[in-house]
């Protein structure tokens, strides 16, 4: 029977393929929307694959496998159980019903029983209704034609290289011990080898931190070269591969879904006071996303930055808008070159955010903040607000002199955020921030001034054992200068470090309190 809907049905092998087979043997009325994988484990469905199938257009996903102690694998029903929970929760959060994803558990011998929960999911799904993800076959595209290679090349005027080595010798992966070099990627991009599948792979390897243009005597922007780079192998679909399985590029790609209506704030503690009328809108970003991803391996608080902006917002007696159905800013979509996704997500953002009638964007994510005060005007999509990092607020605020600090304990390393220090030339806010918070203890920061190297990854693609190397590298520093506080400015940073410090081999080596700027803020500030 011919059905609208769509249900994938992820089944395990071992026990409970069987009670499907006895139900295909049968001739059972299987409800006809469900399409079944079959798959070795249960517990091997990440999240990303759980919610895959969203983004191409199902409108409920079923993972069904062994039940308790009867996994072959030890591990997988538990394992399966958390992605579930993990995926539903962050289904709610988008806007896509938690319900459409669920587990089941069944014998070998349970045939009826797995047939009678397929009915039921099947049955709920045409209850809640066709997904409002729209899969992106047969949409407008957004992106002009593709561009030629020659073209980037000139734009950039990679020409301008004088062949110094300075990028090179200065490069974050180079130093890492990685055989890279963005000399050697842009000239054999010049000399026409673009496709090679070592420059590809480079290419996508940068963590665009923008060290090299740092350094550049002839102003070759190596990032924004390498961004459209990006763009060029995603036309031809050759994409980085991402990290995670692409489970946060493909969330950014099922928001581009206008029907799709995120529930951002649903989780916003009730003493933090918003007001829709404020002239000041707060934007908060992915961190409620990446805090339910990453809960179980490296207990990463990043929505508390979002909480403590709200809270210090309040401090200083500003309630600002706040907009129910955010979504995310795109910066991964753009920096993994998936452009028009990027311009699908900021036209939707630019609308809601006139619709809000703000005159001030107020973000903690520096990466938000550079998105939506550069890139959007970049790609011709103009804000008509002003964009304000939390920290010139801070600065702005706490420059007026009634506020005071209680010192902080231990001494602090800072971790910059390659988007606010690099690319919109603020290593100075931070830092001054971060003066105001130990001006009345010596010694208690160590930090020369120039910006920090980058946390090892960008835009999730091209995590590999380099990164690793690099951050631990980072980390030991850090750890050998006494620092007992690693203050970080990017919800990004934290998690990235964080990844390194949880390495089971290495025990507590490497591991550092860490915390945003914004919350030691908030942690310590007081009326004076
Ligand atoms: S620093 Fe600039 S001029 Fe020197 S090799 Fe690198 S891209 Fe060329
Ligand atoms: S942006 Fe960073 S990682 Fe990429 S080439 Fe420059 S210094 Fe190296
Ligand atoms: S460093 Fe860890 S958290 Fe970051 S992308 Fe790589 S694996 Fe993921």
């Amino acid at each position: 029977m011919p059905t609208e809907f769509k249900i994938v049905l992820f089944l395990c092998s071992w026990g409970p393929h069987a009670a499907f087979q006895r139900l295909q043997d049968q001739r059972a009325d299987i409800p006809p929307e469900i399409k079944m994988v079959r798959i070795p484990c249960s517990g091997r469905i990440s999240k990303a694959l759980l919610f895959k199938p969203f983004e191409m257009g199902a409108d409920g996903v079923i993972l069904v496998g062994c039940a308790p102690g009867a996994c072959r694998y030890g591990t997988g029903t538990e394992t399966a159980a958390e992605n579930t929970e993990d995926t539903r929760r962050i289904l709610d959060l988008i806007g896509l019903d938690g319900e459409r994803v669920q587990l089941g558990n069944f014998q070998p011998d349970a045939a009826d029983d797995l047939l009678a929960f397929l009915k039921a999911f099947a049955a709920r799904i045409r209850e809640l209704g066709k997904s409002p993800v729209r899969t992106q076959a047969g949409r407008d595209r957004f992106t002009s034609e593709p561009e030629t290679v020659e073209a980037i090349v000139a734009r950039h005027d990679v020409f301008a290289c004088q062949d110094c080595g300075k990028c090179t010798s200065a490069c974050s992966l180079a130093l890492a011990g990685k055989p890279f070099s963005p000399r050697y990627v842009a000239a054999e991009i010049i000399a026409g080898h673009a496709d090679r599948p070592d420059v590809r792979e480079s290419v996508n390897a940068c963590l665009t931190c923008g060290v090299c243009y740092e350094r550049c005597p002839s102003a070759v922007n190596f990032p924004e070269f390498i961004k459209d780079m990006r763009a060029y192998y995603h036309e031809r679909d050759v994409s980085a591969a991402p990290a995670h399985g692409g489970f946060f590029q493909s969330m950014m790609r099922a928001m581009t879904s206008e029907p799709l209506v995120p529930r951002r704030w649903t989780h916003l503690p009730e003493s933090i006071r918003t007001n829709p009328k404020s002239r000041v809108l707060f934007f908060g970003g992915c961190a409620s996303y990446f805090d339910i991803f990453f809960h179980k391996f490296l207990a990463v608080q990043t929505e508390r930055i979002v909480e403590d902006s709200l809270r210090l917002l309040n401090f200083f007696d500003v309630e600002p808008a706040l907009m129910s159905d955010e979504r995310c800013c795109g910066h991964d979509l753009l920096w993994s070159g998936d452009r028009e996704n990027f311009l699908r997500l900021a036209r939707i953002n630019a609308d809601a955010i006139a619709a809000t009638g703000a005159e001030e964007i107020i973000t903690a994510c520096p990466e938000c903040c550079h998105t939506l005060g550069t890139e959007y005007a970049r790609y011709g999509i103009e804000l008509s607000v002003k964009v304000t990092h939390m920290h010139a607020f801070l600065e702005r605020e706490i420059g007026k002199g009634a506020v005071a600090f209680k010192a902080p304990q231990g001494r602090m390393a800072f971790q910059d955020a390659c988007r606010q220090s690099r690319f919109d030339g603020q290593a100075d806010l931070p830092r001054k921030l971060l003066k105001h918070l130990c001006a009345d203890t010596t010694d208690a920061l160590d930090d020369d001034g120039a910006p920090t190297p980058c946390c090892g990854n960008s835009a999730w693609i091209g995590c590999d054992a380099f990164s690793k190397h690099f951050q631990v590298q980072r980390l030991q520093r850090v750890c050998q200068s006494g620092t007992t506080n690693l203050i970080t400015a990017c919800p990004k940073c934290q998690i990235h470090l964080r990844c390194a410090m949880e390495d089971v081999l290495r025990g507590d080596d490497l591991k550092v309190e860490t915390m945003d700027l914004v919350s030691a803020i908030a942690r310590s500030i007081y009326w004076a």
